[in-house]
Formats: C-alpha cells, sequence, structure tokens
C-alpha cells in the first residue's frame, strides 16, 4: 500500500494549525519538503520536546515524504537557541537530502509564509498555499504521525504542554478527546485559585474557562493564567466595546502596520486602514476592510504594536468575515516584494512575552513518559479542514484503542477518525462520539 493511501487510514491531519488533511499535500509533486520546528508561540515548547525525544520517528517522517512527492530537498525550521534539538537532528540528517534552517528567537517565525521565506527566500503568492512555491510544510509532529502510519499506527494521541500557572510544567502524550480537566491533573494541578485556559498559544489559540472542552488532534497545549491576568481582561472585552475604543482613540499612528509581519513580507496588510472601517457604515467599510484580507491573525499588532492597547487584529478578523460574508476577495496587484527594513522590525519573543506579562510563566515543560488514563474520551468528529467525518460504529459498541469510529465519504475532504481508548461507546452524534473505557 502507499504511503498517501496509509496516511488517510491513518486519519494524520497538521498538527500544529488548522488540521488540513495530510494525505492530500502527500499526494503532490513538490521541490521542497519543510519540517516546521519553530514554536514561536510563547510558554508552548512540546515541539522542542518532541524533536528532543523522538528524533528518529520526526526524521524518518521527513524522508518519507520528501521521497513521496519527490522534492529534492527538505529544511528543518528550528530556532537556534533550541540547541538540543538542533543537535537531535542534526546527527540524523547527515548525509541525507534534508537540511538545518536555523531561526532566529522572533514571533511569529512559524508562520508558513515566513517559513518558506526564511528556508526557500520564495514568496508565497496572495491568498496561495505553500504548493504554490513548489514546498509542502508540516508540523514536526505531523512527520511524528507520519512515521507511524507507515506501520498502521492511526493518530489515537496528541504530544501536548501544560503551562502557567501549573504545578508541574510539562510535556506528554494524550488521548485525543481528553478533558481539559484531566490535562490539569496530570500537570499537578493549577497554582491559582481562579484561572483562564489559553488553548494552542496566547496570540492564535482562544481563551476558554471550560475544563470539560476537550483535545483535538490539533491541540497544541494549554496555559493557565490567573482571572486577573491583563490578557484575560482584555480577551473578554465584548466586540462592541473593543470596536468603540478602536473608533474613538485610534490615532492611526500605523505601528500596527509598520511591525505587521505580513506587510514586512510584502503582502498588502495594513491594519491602521482596516481601524477606520470602524467609523465608516456599511457603505465605507468595505474599502477599508480589504486591507484585512491577508492577515495571518499572529496578533503582533493588538498585543505588541499598538501603543494605545487598541485591538487591529480583531479589526482585522471582523473585516475578513465580512469579506468573506460578501463574497469578496482582495487581490494585491503590486508585487510581493519583501520590505527593506524586514530584519530591523523583527520583534523578539523575550520582548513580547515581557510586553504581554507571561515572562514570569516561562518554565521549562518537560517531557513525562506517563500519559493521563481517562475513564472517558469526548471525542469530536470535525476536528480538521474538510467535512465532519460520520460515525460507523454504533451506541454500545466495544472498541479497541485504534479501531476506526468515524469515517470521510469518498471524494471528500476530510479525515479519519479512530478510538483514543478501549472501552464502549457511551454516545453517538454528528457531533461527537464519546467511548467510557
Ligand atoms: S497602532 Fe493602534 S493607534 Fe496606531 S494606527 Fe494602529 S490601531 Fe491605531
Ligand atoms: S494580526 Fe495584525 S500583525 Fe498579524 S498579520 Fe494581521 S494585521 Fe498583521
Amino acid at each position: 500500500m502507499n504511503l498517501v493511501q496509509k496516511i488517510f487510514d491513518a486519519g494524520v491531519v497538521g498538527a500544529g494549525g488548522a488540521g488540513f488533511p495530510t494525505h492530500v499535500k502527500a499526494k503532490s509533486s513538490v521541490e521542497f519538503v519543510l519540517a516546521n520546528g519553530a514554536e514561536c508561540e510563547p510558554l508552548i515548547h512540546k515541539d522542542f520536546e518532541l524533536m528532543c525525544n523522538f528524533p528518529d520517528e520526526i526524521v524518518n517522517g521527513v524522508e518519507l515524504m520528501t521521497k513521496q512527492t519527490s522534492a529534492k530537498k527538505a529544511y528543518f525550521g528550528i530556532k537556534a537557541k533550541n540547541v538540543e534539538a538542533v543537535d537531535e537532528i542534526e546527527k540524523r540528517i547527515k548525509e541525507t537530502k534534508t537540511e538545518m534552517c536555523l531561526l532566529g528567537d522572533f514571533y511569529p517565525s512559524g508562520d508558513e509564509y515566513e517559513l518558506v521565506y526564511a528556508a526557500t527566500k520564495r514568496l508565497i503568492p496572495p491568498h496561495g498555499l505553500p504548493l504554490d512555491v513548489g514546498c509542502v510544510v508540516n508540523n514536526v509532529e505531523t512527520f511524528y504521525n507520519i512515521s507511524r502510519a507507515i506501520d498502521d499506527k492511526p493518530v489515537t494521541q496528541k504530544f501536548i504542554s501544560v503551562a502557567g500557572c501549573v504545578k508541574k510544567p510539562s510535556s506528554f502524550f494524550v488521548p485525543i478527546g481528553t478533558s481539559f480537566q484531566e490535562l490539569l491533573n496530570h500537570a499537578g494541578g493549577s497554582t491559582v485559585s481562579d484561572y483562564g485556559i489559553f488553548v494552542s498559544g496566547i496570540l492564535m489559540g482562544k481563551l476558554t474557562f471550560d475544563l470539560t472542552e476537550v483535545v483535538t488532534k490539533t491541540t497544541s497545549g494549554i496555559i493557565i493564567l490567573p482571572k486577573e491576568h491583563y490578557l484575560i481582561n482584555r480577551m473578554e472585552r465584548p466586540k462592541a466595546s473593543m470596536n468603540r475604543i478602536g473608533k474613538s482613540a485610534c490615532d492611526q499612528c500605523s505601528y500596527c502596520t509598520e511591525f505587521c509581519p505580513r506587510y514586512l513580507l510584502g503582502y498588502d496588510v495594513q491594519p491602521h486602514k482596516v481601524m477606520r472601517s470602524l467609523v465608516f457604515s456599511t457603505s465605507g467599510e468595505a474599502v477599508w476592510n480589504q486591507y484585512a484580507d491577508l492577515c495571518c491573525s499572529c496578533g503582533l499588532c493588538s498585543l505588541y504594536s499598538c501603543p494605545e492597547d487598541l485591538y487591529p487584529r480583531e479589526a482585522c478578523d471582523q473585516g475578513k468575515a465580512e469579506l468573506k460574508k460578501q463574497g469578496m476577495i482582495y487581490e494585491q496587484l503590486k508585487p510581493v516584494k519583501v520590505h527593506p527594513i524586514k530584519e530591523g522590525r523583527r520583534v523578539p519573543l523575550k520582548q513580547l512575552m515581557k510586553r504581554i506579562d507571561v515572562l514570569k510563566y516561562d518554565n521549562h515543560t518537560p517531557y513525562v513518559k506517563e500519559s493521563p488514563k481517562p475513564t472517558q474520551v469526548k471525542i469530536l468528529l470535525k476536528q480538521h479542514v474538510g467535512v465532519a467525518a460520520k460515525p460507523v460504529i454504533k451506541l454500545g459498541a466495544i472498541v479497541n484503542e485504534g479501531t476506526l469510529i468515524a469515517d470521510i465519504e469518498e471524494g471528500k475532504l476530510g479525515s479519519r477518525i479512530h478510538a483514543s481508548i478501549s472501552g464502549k461507546v457511551t454516545h453517538v452524534s454528528e457531533e461527537f462520539i464519546r467511548i467510557t473505557g
């Protein structure tokens, strides 16, 4: 059986982003395969731990993908500061087609557009994909899963970090569908009584207070911060209030644009212009919203650049949603050209962490072999790009870890889903399947 089929059967999706089904990428022919180990979100270190502890599997996955896509070369994008991970990988790529692409400690060096440029000096066209410039990019954990898929091992576990205000910050494998409560217990519990939970990152992740939420194939970890933390107060503000403040306080200084990583790469993203949409009614706002269309929602403008502590990222998110609703796509007419000052405007991660007051929570999250053993898991059927998987088991069925429980109709984009623990199926709906161990 070929690798594409094995990846599909194992339900491998992008482990570091939106969960794009990996078998689709594996079908393409490219020049370069890129392993993304940049891990630029503050506090989460799961990719670093995975590279230090499972380098053979990751390198094997990269080699399999390189062969499959007929790529002439592969690159590992890792921050130079992560010396241990660099050493482990470097030892294993000697005399292969794979090279190291050492990255500085900046945010957001893990953005696909940034990484493709850093490794190949190619610029992805506006609204394009790495494939448009002959590249396939996957997170290092995705490569780990590819190397297991070749041995017919489906994706049943996720590697995550639990960080912030917890007694034992750590990284470990966890069955997909495990609740955040179980993760927190496994990390020794919280060190503060009232807290919020950032899921998969502070800048690009989401905030929740719900410990019954569960791990999916794309969760990179949870970060516990005290409820009174500045970031939680900020994110809890209602949209209407964000807009009202933006409307009255934005002085159009344009710092948000000047530091925007996409703008500096040459894309026509101009959050200061998007802020103007807040003062216009529907007749005028579309003009300004266009400058949001190529924004990657990295959050830098809101959490770092704006001296007034406003919400340009949120304005861009609203702008993009509005354009989508109207079926509009902004066509960038000028060529994509890197801004001459780009390198001088990069934002060091430490400086960003200081600015958002999380430097004090930046602990080591060492790999611990023992995994949580949940007595039940809630496995979501839409945890990937594409259509939701359809249940193929009945209520009351007995399943083993790895049993196929939901499948994708032929010809549709999506990913297969497997039981992450052994037990009895106690809930089946179009949204999720619960297994009680
Ligand atoms: S940085 Fe802040 S104040 Fe300046 S233009 Fe952007 S949103 Fe307005
Ligand atoms: S979130 Fe802000 S800084 Fe990031 S790409 Fe969008 S506009 Fe630029």
